[in-house]
């Protein structure tokens, strides 16, 4: 069987082939079903399309990017696991393709934030964030089941919008907990620009303060103290024998 004939079989049997996103060296097919699967054509069609046959994946956990095609991963297969594509209104746009459109996808997070005053973690990197006038103010922040996990990205969020600053997550998710990066912008309404030296000191001021050991941290009330309370009470609750 020849390439060509090959990819015609491949899209009369709605077969999508291209690089696995789990490891770009490698092409995978994308199917419907088992029966696509054990078509006795299934395993020729492949290798002519220098397709492992073993490495393939359902069509309800993967998509392609609208703009490139690319095979994206769309289903989560452990804690860690976080979506590298923009699913914006009505197209989905995969993280390479994400460099062409950097301020609009920027905007949309930053309406979506501004209208459920909920935070939502970004995957562009520190170089995309900085080509869009953001500064790295805050980093390494922890929310999650631990005692002093309880820095809250929802407070910080309300003090920018507050404060005319443009303000994004970056979100690293291990099993229990989740640490985040906060980038900054200032914001005139219809302008936006690099946040000043002076205006990152105010910032500092009010979000920070430095304990008796010298060391800063996220002032309390822009911490989840409830998270803290609740887990100091489960643990008492442990050491009396309650569980
Ligand atoms: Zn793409």
């Amino acid at each position: 069987m020849n390439k060509s004939e090959a990819y015609k079989w491949a899209w009369d049997h709605n077969v999508t082939v291209g690089a696995d996103p789990d490891d770009s060296s490698k092409n995978m097919a994308i199917v419907d079903d088992w029966d696509t699967l054990e078509d006795p054509e299934f395993e020729v069609v492949m290798l002519a399309l220098d397709v492992d046959p073993q490495n393939f994946g359902f069509s309800d956990e993967y998509s392609t990017c609208g703009q490139c095609g690319e095979i994206i991963k769309t289903s989560p297969d452990s804690w860690g696991w976080q979506p590298d594509f923009w699913l914006g209104d009505g197209d989905i746009v995969c993280h390479k393709c994400l460099e062409y459109c950097l301020d609009m996808y920027v905007d949309w997070i930053l309406e979506r934030q501004r209208e459920s005053g909920k935070p939502i973690g970004c995957i562009l990197d520190r170089e995309q964030l900085e080509t869009e006038k953001f500064v790295l103010k805050i980093s390494d922040l922890e929310n999650g089941l631990h005692l002093h996990q309880t820095d809250d990205p929802g407070a910080i969020l309300r003090y920018c919008n507050t404060h005319s600053i443009d303000c994004i997550f970056r979100v690293f998710p291990s099993q229990f907990s989740q640490v985040f990066d906060v980038y900054m912008r200032a914001n005139t309404g219809d302008q936006y620009f690099q946040l000043t030296q002076d205006e990152l000191d105010t910032i500092n001021g009010d979000l920070f303060e430095t304990d008796s050991s010298g060391r800063e941290s996220l002032k309390q009330e822009y911490s989840n103290l409830r998270t803290g309370e609740a887990c100091k009470r489960m643990l008492e609750n442990i050491s009396k024998g309650d569980y």
